[in-house]
């Protein structure tokens, strides 16, 4: 069994043309062998709405597929009253008794530790959603901001340790290596992953973090320096998330190459099977209680 833990719906702007609906996600997943997703949702952010789907969109589409699809919700930080103490509390009730598992994609431009981001990700534990973050650096237009080493997430992870974040986006990978560039935090760094990464060190420190392999930045991670992404993956079994971040857009030929990627580290058995289960769907069902 494959859980693809980050995929979309949703309309894209500008032009809105495209629709991923429910329907068009399961055909791709019926082609790749992916048994259920979640879906995220991404418009409740300003910054996210290059794909427009919010959680109601997510929850309708979701509830043609009971079962095969989990709804994700979205809260942003500066929702309400944009305050630090915002009460997000009967949102998420709400929310979690319509079936949304977890919280997601957060992707304000904000920094990780603003507060109004500590006080959403506290209240998230208290209803059992884990929150899968995007970390970018500038110029674009959305994500999440830290700075080299990323102290602001371990602010993040040392401040509410009840909740589990789940790292994704070209910065947060880009920290699986040490001593990385300004230029290479924005992008898909080659070659080979240095010692001291963040990324590691803030995954065997703390429980609370964990990370999806979605999107090219994903792929990238694991691909550069073939024999370190091997390493990770088999050190990091109990904290990793299949997931592909699937977008038309982005994917207009269908070709998702961390499926091909998956599929091959099966098939050649270049990781445990102990590993590639809990990866491809053991631990998403641990952590989303399915
Ligand atoms: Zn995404």
């Amino acid at each position: 069994m494959i859980i693809d833990f980050h995929a979309h719906i949703g309309r894209i702007h500008p032009e809105r043309k495209e629709l991923l609906d429910a329907s068009q996600l399961m055909t791709r997943m019926e082609e790749w062998g992916i048994e259920k997703a979640c879906v995220l949702a991404l418009s409740e952010t300003p910054e996210g709405d290059y794909l427009e789907a919010d959680t109601e969109d997510v929850l309708r589409e979701c509830s043609h597929f009971p079962g095969r699809l989990i709804p994700f919700c979205l809260i942003d930080p500066r929702f309400g009253l944009n305050h630090p103490s915002m009460n997000f509390a009967p949102l998420m009730e709400e929310y979690v008794a319509r079936g949304c598992r977890g919280m997601g994609e957060l992707l304000p431009k904000m920094a990780i530790d603003d507060c109004r981001c500590l006080n959403l990700f506290q209240q998230a534990a208290r209803f059992n959603l884990p929150v899968v973050i995007d970390l970018h650096s500038r110029p674009l237009s959305y994500g999440l901001e830290d700075a080299p080493g990323l102290p602001g997430l371990e602010k993040v992870l040392q401040s509410c340790p009840e909740t589990i974040i789940v790292g994704h986006g070209p910065t947060f990978w880009a920290e699986i290596s040490g001593s990385v560039s300004p230029s290479e935090r924005g992008s898909y760094p080659r070659g080979p992953i240095k010692p001291g990464g963040a990324v590691p060190r803030l995954l065997k420190t703390y429980p609370n973090l964990w990370a999806d392999l979605s999107a090219g930045s994903g792929y990238n991670a694991l691909t550069r320096d073939p024999a370190a992404g091997l390493e990770f993956l088999e050190t990091f079994q109990d904290k990793l998330l299949f997931g592909t971040d699937y977008c038309l857009r982005r994917h207009t030929d269908r070709e998702v190459k961390i499926i091909g990627f998956f599929k091959t580290l099966r098939a050649k058995k270049l990781i445990s099977p102990e590993a590639w289960e809990k990866i491809a769907w053991k631990n998403a069902v641990k952590l989303l209680k399915l």
